[in-house]
């Protein structure tokens, strides 16, 4: 049995779903790294320390010893919620606003190695599926099993466009796949840790595979 599945890829790809489903089918704890950089998002934004032009990088990084991120499994979900300062933000997280600034609070350094340290952390002691950008290239680089997912950017956005509709934002297809874009443009150039496939990752492109056959073929590779 493989101890460390790290999947990795650009947004809106199924990262999570598969994740999960694996997680589940395994007894292994998930673990969305996307999440954690969501909510260091979040709260500079209610700092007020994100505009469109700026962002206000040295009071981000100094209040980071501030920042509390835990998760918190919710059985009725069967998966980890996020909690920034002993609050919930699952919802709040996920919301186009948030979407649109994580990846410019993604590239800042201090808060990679922030997270990343604390993922290495959970990752120790027990038997993980992780899902992110770096997990199979900075955070585990010795992962059993790299996963490495990719489709293309329309296909993605309607994926994304249908969830935000179905949780009942207002948002347009257009808005949608903008988003999806700039965020694959800004994390596939930062410099600390830009989004690439790690060597050894096997490739899943879901414009040709559905679902069911990617949580099967996976399995598969676990098992092997
Ligand atoms: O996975 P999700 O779309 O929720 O991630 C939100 C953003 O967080 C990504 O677009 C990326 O900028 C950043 N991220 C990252 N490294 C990770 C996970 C997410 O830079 N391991």
């Amino acid at each position: 049995k493989k101890i460390t599945i790290a999947i990795d890829g650009f947004s809106s790809t199924g990262k999570s779903t598969l994740a999960k489903q694996l997680a589940k089918a395994l007894g292994y704890v998930y673990v969305d790294t996307g999440a954690m950089y969501r909510a260091v998002a979040f709260f500079a934004m209610q700092n007020n320390w994100i505009s469109e032009v700026e962002i206000a990088k040295d009071q981000i990084v100094k209040s980071l010893v501030n920042i509390k991120l835990h998760f918190q499994f919710n059985p009725s979900l069967g998966f980890a919620e996020m909690y920034l300062n002993g609050n919930n933000v699952e919802n709040e997280i996920r919301s186009l606003s948030v979407s649109q600034n994580v990846s410019r609070i993604a590239e800042i350094s201090e808060v990679r190695s922030k997270l990343v340290e604390q993922q290495q952390e959970m990752g120790k002691e027990k038997a993980v599926v992780m899902d992110g950008r770096d997990i199979g290239t900075v955070v585990f680089p010795d992962a059993e099993l790299k996963i490495f997912m990719t489709a293309s950017s329309r296909t993605r956005a309607q994926r994304r466009f249908e969830e935000l509709v179905e949780k009942g934002q207002r948002v347009t297809f257009e808005e949608v796949l903008e988003n999806v874009e700039k965020r694959d443009y800004i994390d596939t150039h930062r410099i600390d840790s830009p989004l690439v496939k790690a060597e050894d990752a096997v490739v899943l492109d879901n414009s040709t595979l559905s679902k069911e056959e990617q949580f099967q073929l996976v399995l598969q590779l676990v098992h092997d």
